[in-house]
């Protein structure tokens, strides 16, 4: 079946731009050039992906993005933003946008960011795990972040498994040498924090909450913060 994605976006020319390249790729798109004329289409239809502009008339994107995430839904939304709003970005990403997309964006670039959001939505669906905004999905090795794909090394990704198999458990050094690098592992426990640092580098951008903690003289622990 194809995807329908559903394009809220007031200047036409970008929409039947998006419209067309879109229906190339083999997507099933509407569109709607006011707030209200999106949230009645967003209401009144299935979708599996949603392209917001954040500028719109009548009701911002982000005053739609609200109505949408009220409902507790989880379609993926991805925010059309101007270059300079990092303030749209941050409340946008906020209020659960899974993506945003800067413009004037490259065609490629955007169908990347829709393919990637179209395939976390069908990941969630299996047996993924996930701690807050972090997910990770073992069968496909997919990781994200709010939404962001996050690329992790082999050795990164069994870490990390690991961390959120034992969610909120404190582990130490050597329970994690263990379980990732093996008993037959003779090196210093010192790798460990050496890839602690690389996963946090990757995982704990500084604009989201940390998940991985220190828990100083014993390990570390995975965990979401309330
Ligand atoms: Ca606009």
């Amino acid at each position: 079946m194809k995807k329908r994605i559903l394009i809220v976006e007031d200047e036409e020319k970008i929409a039947r731009v998006l419209e067309l390249e879109l229906s190339f790729e083999g997507y099933e798109t509407e569109k709607a050039l006011t707030g209200y004329e999106g949230l009645e289409k967003y209401r009144s239809e299935q979708w599996d992906l949603i392209l917001l502009d954040v500028m719109l008339p009548e009701m911002t994107g982000i005053e739609l993005l609200r109505r949408i995430r009220s409902g507790d839904d989880k379609t993926p939304v991805i925010l059309l933003t101007a270059k300079d709003s990092v303030e749209d970005k941050v409340t946008g990403l906020d209020l659960g946008a899974n993506d945003y997309v800067t413009k004037p964006f490259q065609i490629e670039e955007l169908l990347a960011r829709v393919r990637a959001s179209l395939r976390i939505k069908k990941g969630s669906v299996s047996d993924g795990l996930t701690a807050g905004n972090l997910k990770l999905d073992e069968q496909t090795r997919e990781v994200s972040r709010g939404g962001k794909e996050i690329e992790l090394t082999p050795r990164e990704f069994d870490l990390l498994v690991y961390l959120m198999k034992n969610v909120r458990q404190v582990l130490n050094r050597e329970q994690i040498l263990n379980a990732v690098w093996g008993y037959d592992y003779y090196g210093d426990t010192n790798v460990v924090d050496v890839y602690i640092r690389y996963l946090r580098k990757k995982i704990d951008l500084p604009e989201e909450t940390p998940l991985i903690h220190t828990v100083r003289g014993v390990g570390y622990v995975l965990k979401v913060n309330e």
